[in-house]
């Protein structure tokens, strides 16, 4: 990587300069942008460093009788804008620089969809699947008493993300409530319906990235019906999104998660592999009439559509020149790297950004807080209706700029997001 502590003197001194890990790819989007910022650019390092990095230490008894520690983050990129807003991820390759970039992005996620929020990211160091269900409810709770110092329905507010649940965020909200004496709803969003979580919230990041989906191939003239998606990742995410495209029409020919990659066709019927997998009869791989394919074999399948729903950093130089898609839609946070996306883009594809692509699950979390601020809910439908314009506005705006000043689409909500964000810090001036 070619960015070091010489070249980029305000590059936070703690993390490891030779391997700045996901970070390095926020940073890189960053300089992208700044060219089209103007005046504004003089606040860049506001971007380059992330306002608050909290590292913690959560030890807890384990079900044997011993006592384990795991290493806990929560980063607030930035509170120009409002409270920060992101999520928990609970994944064995959490680093502090990948809850850096997660951070800033979601920075950039909610002014590039103009919610009132500043950006922010936590996450823990564990396998989750290795926990027993009282030993996962401990981590919770003492990780949400540890970073009980920065969090709070005004501060910093966190949701759900990979591995990370409504049963989590239940524990989140009631770990911080009996900490503060009251129960605090907003502390958290992504909570079950009883307690004050949002109808349309656990399918909104996959019903966001069928809207601005739609959005473009509507402006590309290409057809919904019919059109063949290939998604990876079957969490909350690629699930909802490979239900809502096939409702609209599309066919979902390929799958893979953690346990493979299937194909087929004339299509795989979201919901029926979501009961088959719920049944635990088996893997994505036992799914009846379909066929099994290998992982890297995933990326040549046809397809109009291709949808990253699962991590970083896994559409790469090597596998970006096969992949036939006109449309790449990011479900995922940061699943492009930079080069692939320069490969994409030199053959004509179309990459659709995280930050307006899996926007929808913070935009119904936004709708979250509000309701549970004023205690008033709303209907699906209603949050449907608002999601949909939302995400439908912020293409808009995105599309015409990069049209405009012939810009890619990330570019482009970088620089709207980018712009907002800086011009809240310039309006807010420097304290003292
Ligand atoms: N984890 C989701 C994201 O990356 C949602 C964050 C939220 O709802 O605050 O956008």
């Amino acid at each position: 990587m070619s960015l070091s502590l010489s070249n980029h003197p305000n590059l936070p001194s703690y993390l490891n300069p030779a391997d700045l890990g996901p970070w390095a790819t926020f940073l890189e989007q960053v300089d992208r942008v700044l060219p089209h910022l103007g005046k504004l650019s003089v606040w860049a390092d506001t971007l380059r460093r992330p306002k608050r990095s909290l590292i913690v230490d959560v030890p807890i008894h384990m079900d044997d009788g011993t006592v384990r520690h795991f290493e806990g983050y929560r980063v607030q990129h930035n509170v120009s804008r409002g409270p920060g807003k992101g999520g928990v991820r609970y994944h064995p390759g959490v680093t502090l620089s990948e809850v850096m970039a997660l951070a800033g992005w979601m920075t950039v996620k909610n002014a590039a969809v103009n919610l009132p929020y500043g950006g922010a990211k936590g996450g823990i160091r564990v396998d989750p699947k290795q926990l027993s269900m009282s030993e996962l409810e401990r981590l919770t709770r003492r990780y949400t008493s540890e970073i009980g110092l920065i969090i709070g329905p005004e501060r910093d507010i966190p949701a759900p993300d990979v591995n990370t649940n409504e049963r989590i965020m239940a524990w989140m909200m009631d770990t911080y409530s009996m900490n503060v004496g009251a129960t605090s709803t907003g502390v958290v969003t992504g909570k079950p319906i009883t307690l004050g979580g949002s109808l349309g919230r656990r399918d909104a990041t996959g019903r966001g990235c069928f809207v601005v989906a739609r959005e473009a191939m509507q402006r590309l003239g290409m057809e919904m019906k019919g059109a063949r998606v290939a998604v990876q990742g079957f969490g909350n995410v690629g699930n909802a999104a490979a239900r809502v495209f096939q409702e609209n029409g599309a066919s979902i020919v390929a799958i893979q998660d953690v346990a493979g990659s299937i194909y087929k066709a004339d299509g795989i019927d979201p919901h029926a592999l979501t009961a088959f997998l719920a049944r635990r009869e088996g893997t994505l791989l036992d799914f009846p009439g379909v066929e099994r394919i290998s992982n890297d074999k995933f990326w040549d399948v046809d397809c109009e559509v291709m949808l990253p729903a699962a991590l970083e950093n896994q559409i790469t130089a090597d596998n970006a020149g096969r992949i036939r898609a006109k449309l790449v839609v990011e479900g995922a946070n940061g699943p492009t790297t930079p080069q692939a996306e320069d490969i994409l883009l030199a053959r004509g594809a179309i990459v659709l950004p995280d930050v307006l692509a899996n926007a929808g699950g913070v935009t119904v979390s936004y709708f979250e807080w509000v309701q549970n601020a004023s205690s008033f809910f709303w209907t699906e439908a209603d949050i449907n209706a608002r999601l949909d314009r939302a995400l439908s506005d912020a293409f808009r705006a995105i599309w015409d700029l990069s049209q405009e000043r012939k810009l890619a689409l990330r570019t482009a909500a970088f620089v709207i997001a980018c712009t907002r964000v800086l011009e809240a810090r310039e309006l807010r001036g420097l304290y003292p």
